[in-house]
């Protein structure tokens, strides 16, 4: 089945797209957890970190790389900002495509709920 991203990324459902290339696209989360909450995704339908394979280093490479040209696009990138990536049921994962949340534009509190 296709993933909700790859129809974002493909244009055939709506989508707040800030960044795209031949390998990741970003785009504003649907439901913002901060002021700034973008998704960083593969454009290939990798379903979660477990599936990435040697070839998709570069891919995951870009994702961070991305991120961090956001954030500073953003202007959170000096008080800084927390990246996520959820995997499968005990990290919480929902969408089965893999991304990176970047989130910022307050303080992100812990880690983990204490
Ligand atoms: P996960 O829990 O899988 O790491 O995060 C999935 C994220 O995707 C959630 O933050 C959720 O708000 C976001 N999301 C779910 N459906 C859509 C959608 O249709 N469009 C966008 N832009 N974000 C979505």
């Amino acid at each position: 089945m296709t993933s909700i991203f790859s129809k974002i990324i493909a244009g055939e459902a709506p989508g707040e797209i800030l960044y795209r290339d031949e390998l990741v696209t970003a785009f504003k989360d649907i439901y913002p957890q901060a002021p700034v909450h973008i998704l960083i995704v593969p454009n290939r339908e990798i379903t979660t970190v477990n599936e990435l394979t040697p070839d998709d280093e570069t891919t995951a490479g870009r994702m961070m790389l991305v991120a961090a040209l956001l954030a500073r696009d953003e202007g959170i990138a000096d008080d800084g900002y927390r990246l996520i990536i959820n995997c499968n049921r005990h990290g919480g994962q929902e969408i089965f495509h893999l991304h990176m949340h970047l989130l910022g534009g307050k303080p992100m509190g812990p880690m983990v709920f204490r």
